[in-house]
């Protein structure tokens, strides 16, 4: 493990474009549950209640994903970014950073210090509300207040349209500008590093084959296996966390 570490270091050290890619498995040790390791979220909610065209057509639906979002997004609102978030913010500090193409919506990123202009959400932020028919953004907390007062699935103020918070949900289209942007990095940078992701997730997943089809060396920080393996220069299985803060500190050395 620590030869892997003082590698990976001197691969950010050496790297001109450095691209981090980060899942869900990065924001646990911060107690906010990933999707598919026991306890996880599809352990607790049937994924056809995630369903956007059934968000769109039926009220039981848009009142059973309100709850659902409800009881994820108290989970987040007060989690901290951990030694994970703080590492990759620690990063863009010393112009390591070229972006981080983030699935997460929890808004961690900008906690840690990470700035707008540099993470690309890919499923959107479950820190806003839109409208779908208007597309009007509203913050989150209040329209939380409203489901606390008793209101199943709002809607919007402006159009009357259904509200949803600010997240893709499956069958949703993704952003474009984000994906265009996430997938031209991937394909520009030299380092490429995904943290905490399963890579079972398209079109994200295909990120990391497309750098490292376009020459990019790739590192996979991940406690269990995934799809890519075979194609990783370097792979560390452990905790997010306590690897990416040992990672920059080798950095840091490496540097002076
Ligand atoms: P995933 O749930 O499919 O996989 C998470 C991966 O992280 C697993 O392979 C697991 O082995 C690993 N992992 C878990 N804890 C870890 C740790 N402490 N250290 C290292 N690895 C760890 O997540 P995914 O691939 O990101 O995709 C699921 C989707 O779920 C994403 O699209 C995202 O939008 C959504 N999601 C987001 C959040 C969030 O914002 N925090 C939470 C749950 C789900
Ligand atoms: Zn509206």
């Amino acid at each position: 493990m620590e030869d892997k570490i003082r590698e990976v270091a001197r691969l950010i050290a050496n790297a001109k474009k450095v691209v981090v890619f980060v899942g869900a498995g990065l924001s646990t040790e911060s107690g906010i549950p990933d999707f598919r390791s026991p306890g996880g979220v599809w352990d607790k909610y049937d994924p056809a209640d995630f369903d956007f065209h059934n968000f769109l057509t039926r009220e039981s639906s848009r009142e059973k994903y309100w709850q659902m979002a409800t009881e994820m997004y108290e989970a987040m609102r007060d989690a901290k970014p951990n030694a994970g978030h703080l590492a990759i913010a620690e990063l863009e500090r010393l112009g390591k950073l070229d972006c981080l193409i983030t699935q997460n919506i929890d808004g961690l990123h900008f906690k840690a210090g990470n700035s707008e202009t540099r993470v690309f959400e890919l499923h959107g932020t479950a820190m806003h509300v839109a409208c779908l028919d208007c597309h009007r953004r509203y913050e989150r907390d209040p329209i939380q207040e409203r489901i606390a007062a008793g209101d199943r699935a709002p809607r919007c103020d402006s159009c009357g349209g259904p509200l949803k918070p600010a997240t893709i949900s499956f069958g949703q289209s993704m952003p474009e500008r984000e994906t265009a942007e996430a997938f031209r990095r991937s394909a520009e940078c030299d380092l490429f590093i995904v943290i905490g992701s399963s890579l079972v997730v398209y079109p994200a997943a295909q990120m990391p084959v497309e750098a490292k089809r376009s020459g990019a060396k790739l590192v996979i920080i991940n406690r269990d296996a995934t799809p890519c393996d075979k194609i990783a220069n370097v792979i560390l299985n452990g905790p997010a966390g306590q690897i990416m803060e040992s990672i920059l500190q080798k950095v840091k050395e490496e540097r002076v």
